[in-house]
């Protein structure tokens, strides 16, 4: 567990699964001799031999107003995902948000980055047969773009899976607020669109006080990305869209100075993008 201020708001990392390797699937261009070249990735992002560190995690984000989840990881006991054993997991996920402050009941709002697999996964709980919202009391907010595609989607199984057990249920609840680019979902908490992985995907960036925190998700699944850009995942809606939205957010990001928090990111997670020759470097805080 990892705590960050952003001013009067604390950032705490729950890990749901943390894994040292395979890229091959999801970053075909990461190989680990080229990941071993970008040296600033040893040892928060990548071991020695070149091969990448990832977490699949929610952010509990507590301001003066809120408290608030930022994706859901994998959940628990869902069916038909690809891989294999992101099927019926039972991990004591929910014990571990209330260890790190955040018990059930008392989250106000869930941000879902993305609709993909590993960011929505603990919306939803099985209650005996039916899926439930697993934050009763919170409010979810998704990206509008995403919802709909998603929602009409008939073409990819998983997502549908995904979709109907995680997603679904929410809207039914009546508990889904659907938002887009620059729509403040709370106070200091704004929704910054950052398309190409998804059709939809949003960034979070958090202010308070004079300091900034920009939560990307899956703007890219590994710093790597960040040294190069024009890696973009097979996971990618729109690979050449992914790059161009990269480029552009470590362009502003650097001028600005404002730190970066990946959705997957390890170690010490969070720094500020520089520039480093006709690219990106990230400079841990
Ligand atoms: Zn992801």
């Amino acid at each position: 567990m990892a705590e960050f201020r952003v001013g009067d708001i604390s950032v705490t990392r729950v890990v749901e699964l943390a894994a040292t390797g395979g890229s091959k699937f999801i970053l075909p261009q990461a190989t680990p001799e080229d990941v071993s070249r970008i040296g600033w990735l040893q040892p928060h992002f990548a071991d020695e031999r070149g091969r990448l560190k990832i977490a699949v995690q929610t952010f509990v984000i507590q301001t003066p107003d809120a408290r608030i989840l930022v994706d859901t990881g994998l959940g628990a006991h869902k069916q038909g995902r690809k891989v294999p054993h992101w099927n019926n997991r039972a991990d004591p996920f929910l014990d571990m948000l209330a260890d790190a402050g955040a018990p059930a009941d008392t989250v106000d709002l869930v941000i879902n980055t993305h609709l993909h697999v590993d960011h929505v996964g603990w919306n939803t709980v099985l209650e005996g047969d039916q899926w439930v919202p697993a934050f009763r009391k919170a409010r979810y907010v998704m990206g509008r773009d995403d919802f709909n595609y998603w929602r009409d989607q008939q073409e990819d199984a998983e997502h549908r899976a995904v979709f109907d057990d995680s997603v679904a249920p929410i809207a039914a609840a009546g508990l889904a607020d659907l938002v887009g680019d620059g729509d403040e979902i709370a106070p200091g908490v704004s929704v910054v669109a950052t398309p190409g992985h998804s059709i939809g995907h949003m960034s979070i960036l958090l202010r308070s006080k004079g300091e900034e925190l920009l939560l990307g998700g899956d703007v890219m699944h590994h710093p790597c990305q960040i040294a190069r850009p024009e890696w973009s995942s097979t996971a990618d809606y729109d690979q050449n869209q992914s790059a161009q939205t990269r480029k552009a957010l470590f362009d502003r990001l650097a001028d600005a100075g404002t730190p970066l928090l990946g959705g997957h990111f390890t170690g010490a997670g969070r720094g500020r993008v520089r520039r480093d020759g006709a690219s990106f470097r990230l400079d841990i805080m």
